[in-house]
């Protein structure tokens, strides 16, 4: 190690030296959620939370929805307590990995090419560890938030947070009653225009969740006979109606703004008409902001009969919807009229759409705190097109951001590890996270 680099590890905060630790002690921790209970489980992370917690003063309490599933929240008194408080969550558990296809293994945090290596790494084991360090060096040094903090690392969001968020939610409204704002991922992280301007991207939206089982009920009967009411005609049918459509383009407010931004940044016309050009400016990220154009239903299971002469009485698919804030109620007439009288449906997972404006003093927060470590940033609102625990704390009434900050190499394709292989994060971009969300804090 070269003189300058003792200098810079000596130039930085506790904080920032102490992110990358945090973040790979909690990678080497499994959490795989398998959506069953058959994973390792959240306990051992939600301990080794509590204790960092502890050794800084604050108090938490570790809630278990089922034997293992253990989630963590505490609090941290601000200097205003007639302010009501910010809410800051992360999930502990991870989507699973198969150690084959990876470069490094996956819970083996290791480091190299200047990255913090693992499942977890980005989503989101990188914004967990960034809360508590920032969190622990402010407790160290005695410096209180401006307003009561709410801190909660949570099980279960990789399976919708039935055990995890929404259980907290449904059990135990009091411990976040009062607060009115939170953050958490999807969001803050950057997107290079050109050398010097970067678009963090801060999500305000995200599209609803309708899993639907489909039945078609017909005459059964012999293969060999006339018959028809085919339960699987019907169904294969419906299914193929669904799977063809294309829902019109409906630029909600987030969508809009964003695509507006794009178009200024680029200097290129805003057309309405040719939305899809101007997404396709974006990069790695154009398929996600894609899908948030429209509403969107893919057929994904198909089940009917056991037998190649014997005409079952009834015939099953399952379809991924999502759709739109504010439209649920025209996608679902537009799903019934596609699906016709002779197929019903029923939910398997229903998760609302959320929605906030991107402004207030939060907002500006954000803003201020970005440009301080980033002079060329531009932040922006977006529409995420799949779900994150946002969707149980918008049912009390508080507003989601996801601002999780991350100043990310232009070539880094972060938004394709995602429960990719190969999930990593710069160890630089968790300390200027690190930098920002302390700022945050103290502007919140
Ligand atoms: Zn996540």
């Amino acid at each position: 190690m070269g003189d300058a680099m003792v200098d810079d590890e000596q130039a930085m905060s506790r904080a920032e030296r102490e992110v990358v630790d945090l973040c790979r002690e909690l990678i080497a921790i499994d959490t795989s959620n398998y959506g069953d209970h058959s994973g390792p489980g959240e306990r051992e992370a939600a301990e080794y939370v509590a204790t960092k917690l502890d050794e800084v003063g604050v108090e938490s309490r570790i809630y278990e929805s089922h034997p293992g599933r253990s989630s963590v929240v505490g609090r941290i008194a601000g200097l205003d307590p007639t302010r009501p408080p910010l809410l800051l969550h992360g999930h502990l558990d991870v989507v699973p990995a198969d150690a084959a296809d990876w470069t490094h293994p996956p819970f083996a945090a290791e480091i190299a090419d200047g990255c913090v290596w693992g499942r977890g790494a980005v989503d989101m084991k990188d914004m967990d560890a960034m809360i508590l360090a920032v969190l622990r060096q402010r407790m160290r040094e005695g410096r209180r938030p401006p307003r009561d903090i709410v801190l909660a690392f949570l099980a279960d969001e990789e399976a919708g947070g039935t055990w995890g968020a929404q259980w907290l939610v449904d059990q135990h409204p009091e411990l976040f009653a009062d607060c009115t704002e939170a953050i958490s991922e999807v969001g803050g992280f950057s997107l290079t225009i050109n050398q010097d301007r970067r678009l963090y991207l801060i999500e305000t939206a995200e599209k609803g969740i309708a899993w639907l089982r489909l039945t078609a009920r017909g005459k059964a009967g012999h293969g060999s006979m006339v018959n028809d009411d085919n339960a699987v005609t019907e169904l294969a049918e419906a299914v193929a109606r669904l799977g063809r459509h294309t829902f019109p383009v409906q630029l909600t407010k987030a969508v809009r703004e964003l695509l507006e931004e794009i178009c200024q940044e680029f200097d290129i016309p805003f057309d309405e008409d040719d939305i899809e050009s101007v997404v396709a400016r974006l990069g790695p990220i154009a398929n996600m902001i894609g899908a948030t154009l429209r509403h969107s239903i893919n057929p994904t299971v198909l089940n009917g009969g056991y037998k190649a002469n014997v005409i079952p009485g009834t015939a099953t698919a399952e379809v991924d919807g999502r759709f739109l804030p504010g439209m649920e109620e025209e996608f679902f007439a537009e799903i019934d009229r596609l699906l016709g009288p002779k197929v019903t449906r029923e939910f398997i997972h229903h998760l609302p759409a959320v929605e906030t404006g991107f402004e207030g003093g939060i907002v500006t927060a954000m803003t201020d705190a970005l440009q301080a470590e980033d002079p060329g940033a531009r932040t922006v609102p977006y529409c995420m097109s799949g779900g994150t625990d946002a969707k149980s704390f918008q049912r009390l009434g508080i507003r989601n951001f996801g601002f999780a900050p991350l100043r990310l190499p232009p070539e880094l394709d972060f938004a394709g590890m995602f429960h990719g292989v190969d999930e990593r994060v710069p160890v630089e971009s968790l300390r200027f996270g690190v930098r920002v969300l302390d700022r945050f804090i103290d502007l919140s």
